[in-house]
């Protein structure tokens, strides 16, 4: 019943996932959550190992954007010496933000891949995209109290989508 809300891949963090792979499958951009997927809440700013990974990723020849459901103070600090595309208040799982990014990128969704660390917004704003989905664990257990009040719920979609991955044998 939850398998409308599997991601496509799973990873430890954004440091796990294997780029390269995503470019050989031709995946052109990466659209970034922010919270609790490149930094906790409380960090104003990205940790240079995720600046760094940023502009990595960019030399690989991906675009790299960043869609937060948070505000613009949020975005516009952390996004001041990144200066990627970016989007506040993207009201994920809705999709209307994500498309308009999609749109200035100059992609399609087969080429987008969409990462972030909750189901209810970024996996299912992903999937509603019919972009790639990667799920990634939150950076911290911190969680604001709307997020809080979703945990529960997806970790039983985690549960699920782990017990199909092992039956499948990946
Ligand atoms: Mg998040």
């Amino acid at each position: 019943m939850w398998e409308k809300f599997f991601p496509d891949h799973y990873y430890d963090s954004v440091f796990e996932i294997p780029y390269k792979e995503l470019r050989q499958k031709n995946i052109q951009a990466l659209i970034f959550d922010i919270d609790n997927t490149l930094a906790p809440y409380n960090i104003r700013r990205p940790p240079e190992k995720t600046s760094n990974l940023l502009n990595r990723l960019q030399r690989m020849g991906f675009k790299v954007c960043l869609l937060t459901n948070n505000g613009r103070r949020r975005l516009n600090h952390f996004n001041e010496h990144l200066k990627l595309p970016a989007y506040h208040k993207g009201m994920k799982p809705l999709v209307g933000k994500a498309k308009k990014a999609m749109l200035i990128m100059g992609v399609s969704p087969e080429a987008t891949a969409l990462i972030g660390d909750q189901i209810l917004t970024d996996i299912w704003c992903g999937k509603r995209l019919k972009v790639t989905t990667i799920l990634v664990k939150p950076i911290s257990k911190k969680d604001v109290l709307s997020v809080r009040l979703k945990r529960g719920i997806e970790k039983s979609i985690v549960s699920a989508y782990l017990k199909k991955r092992a039956e499948a044998g990946e």
